[in-house]
C-alpha cells in the first residue's frame, strides 16, 4: 500500500491524471465513491479540442460509440439560430467514464471503488494526492448568483423524432437555459443551468425545463417534469489554493464556470494533462514550488479560458441581449466562428514533460 500518487475521483479530470501517470510509470491508486458505469449530470457533449487531446493521448477509442455533432440550434425569445459545430461528439458519461477508468488500468493504475474522505488518509498511503472529486470536492464558495446545474436523461422510445441524432439543442430564457442531445444510445441527455428563484418559481427542476421549452416552437417532451431529474450545488466557484503540501485539485474540484459553451470536460481533460508530470515530479521530491507553477499553470491554461464561458453566461442573463444574439446569429451564423475557433483551440502546452 505504498503509492506514488492516489487519486480522488474517477470523472474525466481524475481518470485522465490516472492514465498519464500510470504511462510515466508511477503507481497509482484511483478511488471513486460511485460505481462504474455512473451517470453525472452533464451535457455529454465534448469539444473538438477535447476530442483532439483524447486523440493524441492515444485515448481515442474511448470515443468509438461517440455521436458526431455537427451544430447546434440556439433558441430564444421566439428566434432560433443554427450555428454549425463540427468535430465535437455526444456521449453518455456512463459510457465516457467507464472507458476513461478501463484505459487507466489498462495503462497500470489501480482502481479501488469507495469513498475518500480526508485528503490527509489518502497521502499516508502515497507520496501526492490528487483531488478530482468535480464539484462536490470544491469546498470554495460559490459566486454570488451563481446557477445550479440540473439534469435528467430521457429513454429512447419517449423522445420526439423532432430531436436529431448529431445536432445539439439549446434554448434559452431569463431563468436559465436547457440542452438536449442525443446520445449513442439514441436516449435523449438534457442539461439545464438555471436560477435558484426561477427553480422555486416553477415549483421544481422538471418544470423549469418545461417552462424554459414551452418557449421554443420545438415539440414537447412528453412527462419530461415527472422524469428523476438530479440537481447539483450552484456551479460557479474557484477553488483557493489550488494546491497544497503535497496535493494538487484538478477538474471541477479546481474551479468551475458555468456550462453553456459546454467545456468542462475539456478543462478537466487539458488541466489532468498538464498536472501529470507536476505530480510526478512532486511523488519524487516534494518542494512548495510545486503548488505555485500549479496555481499559474492553472490560470494561464483554464481559468483564462473560462473567461470566454463567463462574458456567455453574462450576456444570456439578459433576455434582450440573448434574442438580439440569436437574431443576429440567425441571419449570419459566421458571426459565432471566432468564439467557436477559440473555444475548441487550445493553447499548446509548454510545461516540462507534458506531451500534448
Ligand atoms: C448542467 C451541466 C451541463 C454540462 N455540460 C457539459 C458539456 O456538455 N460538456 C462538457 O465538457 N462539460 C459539461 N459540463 C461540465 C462537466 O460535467 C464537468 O466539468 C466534468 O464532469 C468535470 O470532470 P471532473 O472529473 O472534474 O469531475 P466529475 O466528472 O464530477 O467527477 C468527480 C468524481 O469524483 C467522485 N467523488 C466525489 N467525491 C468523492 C470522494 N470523497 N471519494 C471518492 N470519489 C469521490 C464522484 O463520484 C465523481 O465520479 C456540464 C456540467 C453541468 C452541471
Amino acid at each position: 500500500m505504498n503509492f506514488d500518487a492516489a487519486i480522488i475521483g474517477a470523472g474525466p479530470a481524475g481518470a485522465v491524471t490516472a492514465y498519464e501517470l500510470a504511462r510515466r510509470r508511477q503507481r497509482v491508486l484511483l478511488v471513486d465513491k460511485a460505481k462504474f458505469p455512473r451517470p453525472k449530470v452533464c451535457g455529454c457533449c465534448l469539444n473538438r479540442g477535447a476530442v483532439q487531446t483524447l486523440n493524441k493521448l492515444g485515448l481515442g477509442p474511448v470515443l468509438a460509440q461517440a455521436v458526431p455533432l455537427s451544430a447546434v440550434c440556439l433558441a430564444a425569445a421566439g428566434h432560433t439560430a443554427t450555428i454549425p459545430l463540427p468535430g465535437g461528439v455526444a456521449v453518455s458519461r456512463e459510457c465516457l467514464d467507464s472507458a476513461l477508468v478501463h484505459a487507466a488500468i489498462r495503462a497500470g493504475a489501480l482502481f479501488h471503488d469507495g469513498e475518500a474522505r480526508k485528503v490527509a488518509e489518502c497521502q499516508a498511503i502515497a507520496q501526492v494526492v490528487i483531488v478530482a472529486s468535480g464539484l462536490l470536492g470544491n469546498e470554495a464558495p460559490a459566486e454570488a448568483d451563481s446557477r445550479i446545474g440540473a439534469g435528467v436523461v430521457v429513454p429512447a422510445e419517449g423522445v420526439p423524432a423532432f430531436f436529431r441524432r448529431g445536432l445539439v439543442y439549446m434554448a434559452a430564457a431569463a431563468g436559465g437555459y436547457v440542452g438536449l442531445v442525443r446520445l449513442e444510445d439514441d436516449r435523449l441527455d438534457v442539461a439545464a443551468a438555471f436560477d435558484v428563484r426561477f427553480v422555486r418559481r416553477c415549483g421544481g427542476l422538471g418544470p423549469a425545463a418545461e417552462a424554459i421549452l414551452a418557449e421554443t416552437r420545438w415539440p414537447a417532451i412528453p412527462q419530461l417534469a415527472m422524469l428523476p431529474w438530479k440537481g447539483t450545488p450552484a456551479l460557479t466557484r474557484q477553488a483557493t489554493p489550488r494546491a497544497g503540501e503535497r496535493w494538487f485539485a484538478v477538474g471541477d474540484a479546481a474551479g468551475y464556470v458555468e456550462p453553456f459553451t459546454g467545456e468542462g470536460m475539456a478543462w478537466a481533460i487539458r488541466s489532468a494533462v498538464a498536472l501529470a508530470p507536476l505530480a510526478v515530479r512532486a511523488a519524487e521530491d516534494w518542494s512548495a514550488s510545486l503548488a505555485r507553477e500549479w496555481e499559474l499553470t492553472h490560470r494561464r491554461l483554464i481559468q483564462s479560458r473560462q473567461q470566454v464561458c463567463r462574458m456567455v453566461a453574462r450576456v444570456l442573463r439578459s433576455p434582450r441581449l440573448t434574442a438580439w444574439a440569436v437574431r443576429v446569429l440567425a441571419v449570419c451564423p459566421a458571426l459565432s466562428w471566432p468564439v467557436v475557433a477559440s473555444l475548441n483551440r487550445f493553447p499548446p502546452l509548454q510545461l516540462r514533460g507534458a506531451r500534448v
